[in-house]
């Protein structure tokens, strides 16, 4: 982020060719992309490939999200500066990062604590302070800081977790991948005097939620 980062670039490119190209628009979220070090949360050895239109792997089986979802995804939160956003799955930090580039306050919950651990670092080395991250089941959120603006999941659910709906705010909008766990769709969810609505997207394909709210962990170790 500075005026020696070798990828500044690479990145104002990625976010010209792969995100407004495709129609994301809203400026807070252009600008984070523009200011995030995306290589910084990705495996040192995978570096010069951070700014290519994929997702990449972070290690512990988990992965970092394509750069265009990780736009789409948050530019469906409408969010603004004085918003408490919870994010769940905080694989490399660099989604966190982006919310804690838009708005004061982040909370990330993530189960796997080598995964935590790593998204820490990332996310100082970013510079990134407002963000704190969580070894936990983020399928029953975060009860202590609730309730939420925004909430996202990063990982592949059954359905929206019932502790996640009861934790958005009056107004609060939640993104998620929602289907099986080969294929989903991103559904976004607002609640509006008490009352959810719920959109549809494109499907999506992400590493999954494994919690009491989401699948069976027993299911994966099985396969791995
Ligand atoms: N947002 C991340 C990518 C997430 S990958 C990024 O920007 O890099 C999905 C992550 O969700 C994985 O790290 C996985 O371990 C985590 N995860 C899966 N189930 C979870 C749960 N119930 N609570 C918290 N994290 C979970």
């Amino acid at each position: 982020m500075t005026d020696a980062d070798p990828y500044m670039q690479e990145r104002h490119e990625m976010v010209e060719r792969q995100i407004r190209a495709r129609g994301v628009s809203d400026p807070e979220v252009l600008e984070a992309m523009r200011t995030v070090p995306r290589h910084l949360f990705v495996p040192p050895d995978l570096q010069r490939l951070a700014y290519q239109d994929r997702p990449l792997p972070i290690g512990g089986g988990q992965t970092i999200s394509q750069p265009y979802i990780v736009a789409v995804m948050t530019e469906l939160l409408e969010l603004k500066r004085s918003d408490r956003v919870l994010e769940v799955g905080s694989g490399s930090g660099y989604q966190a990062a982006l919310l804690g580039r838009i708005v004061d306050r982040v909370v990330s919950i993530e189960r796997l604590p080598e995964v935590a651990a790593q998204a820490r670092k990332n996310l100082q080395r970013a510079g990134i302070a407002n963000v704190t991250v969580i070894v936990g089941d983020g399928t029953q959120g975060y009860p202590e800081e609730a309730p939420y603006d925004g909430i996202m999941i990063t990982a592949a659910a059954p359905g929206v977790p019932e502790p996640l709906i009861e934790q958005l705010a009056e107004g609060g909008r939640l993104v998620a991948p929602v289907g099986n766990r080969d294929v989903q769709d991103l559904v976004r969810l607002i609640k509006r005097g008490g009352e959810v609505t719920s959109t549809t997207f494109g499907g999506v394909c992400f590493v999954p939620l494994i919690g009491r709210h989401g699948w069976r962990e027993r299911f994966y170790d099985d396969l791995l």
